[in-house]
């Protein structure tokens, strides 16, 4: 911790001073207590940690906050250093007793509070969901940093995630989706946007990096997404995915190869719009390539053209297929909306922009060709080299 109180109550923070000889003489003639649990505090001045106060052995102040690295202490400092250069009135470590939480930072803009939970360490989703309905019952809208650390960056615009990092992820005003992160080793704030999934684990996004303290406040809480998604290295790289999906034995992969060949199906002959990559696309864990192929299978295999298609089937269908274990949803606890039906609205329309489907009405379709599959590799790469020219004109 960076804060402790003292016998007279007052409160010290070691974001005033890091003065190695002001804290030697305070440490020498004052005691420090915690203000969360009261309990004596140590003021630990090393050399190889950031000054920080730590409990004694076996303490049982808020177990799950102790432990704090000097990645997580360093980033507090700069954090905090960067509201009050917005000129705003911030508190380091705040203490809430009723719901028994800390929050890093909380400070208040306009008329509302906020507080930041910079968070460096995996936790899980339910310490997350915990943490954020305290907040809310407070009326403090908690803003979730995630330590830059634990960011992979692949190459310029890929990035592996895990379900810890899909916790942040959060939508601006527009409700464009993105994630915002700082590294205090880097002093940036990076934020990532317009994700498109590729399989569970990777996604394209762009990579947007501002020195934090160049970062403007508005900009944090509601920022301006302007770029594209990063198509064009989505379609360098999906055949290559989709090798590499089709080896793996997951369980999911082996019920999807199973359903194909029961109707006789060769999942490498699969129509060149199953498996592509939507902005909603992220609402479901399961790779794209696998339930759109699903959707396939079920509604457009083998139909003639003609054929209604209606939104609230297909949505059913991948409703059933998420009960019985097929598709996987992915738990999004920082958007607010339900997105899953959006995905599922965004291909179709992307079928029909692309010719594949004929749009009626709002959500009302017709198959606009036959839905044959191609009969050998030849015929299928010009099938699919056809459809992503207009792809690619159509982004
Ligand atoms: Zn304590």
């Amino acid at each position: 911790m960076l804060t402790a109180k003292l016998h007279s109550g007052e409160v010290v923070s070691l974001a005033e001073t890091m003065n190695k000889n002001y804290l030697e003489s305070l440490r020498r003639k004052e005691v420090f207590y915690c203000q969360t649990c009261g309990d004596e505090l140590i003021l630990k001045l090393g050399e190889k940690r950031i000054y920080h106060f730590a409990h004694r052995k076996n303490s049982k102040c808020l177990p799950e906050y102790e432990r704090e690295s000097d990645y997580h202490l360093s980033g507090k400092l700069k954090l905090h250093e960067w509201i009050k250069s917005q000129g705003l009135e911030v508190k380091l470590e705040h203490y809430y007793p009723e719901i028994k939480q800390r929050a890093d930072l909380a400070f208040t803009y306009g008329q509302h509070q906020y507080c930041i939970e910079f968070q460096c360490a995996p936790i899980s989703e339910e310490v997350f969901r915990k943490r954020t309905k305290g907040y809310q019952k407070l009326a403090i809208e908690p803003l979730w940093i995630l330590g830059g650390k634990n960011i992979q960056r692949r190459h310029s615009h890929k990035t592996s995630l895990t379900s810890f990092h899909y916790l942040f992820l959060k939508e601006n005003k527009l409700q464009q989706i993105y994630l915002p992160a700082f590294c205090p080793q880097t002093n940036q704030y990076i934020q990532l946007d317009n994700l498109l999934t590729l399989s569970t684990r990777n996604a394209f996004c762009h990579f947007s990096l501002t020195p934090l303290m160049e970062l403007r406040i508005d900009d944090f809480l509601a920022p301006n997404i302007s770029k594209l998604p990063p198509i064009s290295d989505w379609l360098r790289e999906r055949q290559h995915f989709k090798i590499k999906l089709l080896g793996k034995r997951s369980k999911e992969t082996t019920n999807f190869l199973t359903e194909l060949y029961s109707s006789a199906l060769n999942p490498y002959y699969l129509p060149p719009f199953v498996g592509i990559p939507l902005k909603y696309s992220l609402a479901i864990e399961t790779p794209s390539f696998i339930w759109q192929g699903l959707i396939f299978l079920k509604h457009f295999h083998g139909c003639e053209q003609g054929k209604r298609i209606y939104f609230h089937e297909i949505y059913t269908t991948v409703l059933l297929e998420i009960q019985k274990g097929k598709i996987k949803r992915r738990s999004l606890p920082s958007i607010k909306r339900n997105i899953l039906p959006f995905a599922i609205e965004e291909y179709l329309e992307l079928l029909a922009f692309n010719g594949v489907l004929k749009k009626v009405k709002k959500h009302h379709f017709i198959i606009n060709k036959s839905m044959k599959m191609a009969n050998n590799m030849e015929e299928w790469m010009q099938e699919d080299r056809f459809f992503y020219t207009e792809f690619y004109k159509s982004t």
